[in-house]
């Protein structure tokens, strides 16, 4: 096979054949192609897009790419959960210990921080010694134990995504639904999984901030999952404000060590507790959602997920007393607030540029080599619709020095309006859920829409 003429087939909008697609993944995964030809490859398919057949195809052969994790004969439930990302947006540390203690294998493969948004890898690196570099043979290891392993895409896992996805983000070809779907799918399909909850965002932080694009992503990787025989729920959630009250590495660890205590701000554990209930069905298909609820808040209550996050901690090197004492997490230098400049309404909390805010602050990165800094961030005490008075502390900036602390606060300056009302209300929080069986738009008043929730019963 000749990778120009599928260039230019695809350039003329032909569908390329599963063969084809194979083709193209086994020369990205043995980097035996030139970048140039792949490029031009995936520029074709951004402009020309990809029919159901391909981007199936795609998917298999990239997930095939490399080695996969193999789920023992028996094994029960193996269930993961995936969010296009946001700001704040942390609702994996506290899912994985959650789950993992109520009997559900979650092996949870996660990334990095990408443009504004934060990564699960990052905010557990936060933790001291916390190495979340296993090899497939460690988390397949840990997996058997503790039922959870908390790693990254290890160059084992589809190696042909590896490379694609690196000259999509040097082309500006990464926002092609087809494209997103097969390189996130290819990856939880090489977990071995049973089953996989999407956490799609929408709103003006998501990677795709339009409903219709979130809807499609969502009902293009059921489909993907359906085909390899794995049952996918999306839901789609908003993205318009953080999610939570922190935003950094270590802060947001915090927030999810409160959470796991059955504290923390109601909204992270709405969002948290809806995919958690989504997780859990999936693994055990009997329980409704009420029952589902109720075995997931008792593992809160009992301590339960708190005690399984010890343990996955100390076993990944982590410094565990850091969850009981978390003073042991890295700490800022330089703590102040930023406070209201006027009294009224808090009217944007825009994601995008407090994650840019973030970056700024070095806890996130511009290139990939940057190192990035755990303990600075922000942590909001108002939220969208909130009235409050001149010199209300509207956010806790937590910087490395006194120049970052400022520039900080002139970014937040300029984007956290405070205006006379609210011009627009913020998104509900969970607005669609998606199966194989289609979309279903969660009614005003489920409780899966409310925005401020009662927390879980506190821990024992
Ligand atoms: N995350 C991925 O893993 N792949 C994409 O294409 C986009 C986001």
């Amino acid at each position: 096979m000749i990778l120009r003429d599928l260039v230019a087939r695809k350039r003329d909008g032909d569908a390329l054949s599963a063969d084809e697609w194979a083709f193209v993944a086994r020369v990205a995964a043995d980097r035996s192609a030139p970048d140039y030809q792949l490029a031009a490859l995936l520029m074709a398919t951004f402009l020309r897009g990809m029919d159901d057949g391909e981007v199936r195809a795609l998917t298999r052969a990239m997930r095939d790419s490399g080695r996969t994790l193999v789920r023992p004969s028996g094994s029960g439930a193996w269930i993961d959960k995936h969010s296009t990302g946001g700001v704040g947006d942390k609702t994996s540390l506290v899912l994985a210990p959650l789950l993992a203690a109520c009997g559900v294998t979650v092996p949870m493969m996660s990334g990095r921080g990408l443009g504004h948004t934060g990564g699960t890898l990052d905010k557990l690196e936060s933790i001291p010694g916390f190495r979340t570099g296993l090899s497939l043979d460690e988390a397949q290891a840990q997996l058997a134990t503790l039922g959870c392993a908390l790693i990254g895409q290890t160059g084992e896992i589809a190696p042909a995504d590896r490379t694609l996805y690196a000259l999509r983000d040097a082309t500006a070809t990464v926002e092609c639904i087809p494209l997103i779907a097969a390189s996130i799918m290819s990856k939880k399909l090489a977990e071995g999984l049973t089953g996989l909850v999407l956490d799609v965002k929408r709103g003006s932080g998501a990677f795709l901030p339009e409903l219709e694009r979130g809807l499609a992503l969502a009902r293009t990787m059921v489909s993907l999952g359906a085909d390899a025989g794995v049952p996918v729920v999306a839901l789609v959630t908003a993205m318009d404000r953080p999610l939570g009250d922190a935003c950094g590495n270590a802060l947001e660890v915090r927030e999810c060590l409160d959470a796991l205590r059955g504290a923390g701000p109601a909204d992270l554990w709405t969002v948290t507790e809806a995919l958690a209930v989504e997780m859990l069905r999936l693994a055990k298909p009997a329980l409704d959602a009420a029952a589902a609820r109720a075995e997931l808040r008792a593992a809160i209550a009992s301590g339960a997920a708190l005690d399984r996050f010890r343990a996955i901690v100390a076993a990944q090197g982590g410094d565990v007393r850091a969850v009981d004492d978390p003073e042991r997490l890295s700490r800022a230098p330089v703590v102040a607030p930023f406070v209201a400049p006027h009294a009224g309404v808090v009217a944007a909390l825009p994601p995008r540029a407090i994650g840019h805010a973030i970056i700024a602050l070095g806890g996130g990165r511009t290139r990939v080599e940057d190192v990035v800094d755990p303990a600075v961030g922000i942590v909001f005490h108002a939220r969208v619709g909130d009235r409050v008075d001149a010199g209300q502390p509207l956010a806790t900036v937590h910087a490395r020095d006194a120049a970052s602390l400022a520039a900080c606060r002139a970014t937040l300056a300029r984007v956290l309006r405070v205006a006379d009302a609210l011009d627009e209300a913020p998104l509900p929080w969970i607005t669609h859920r998606v199966t194989a069986d289609g979309v279903e738009a969660l009614a005003p008043g489920h409780p899966d829409r409310a925005g401020r929730e009662p927390s879980p019963p506190p821990a024992t």
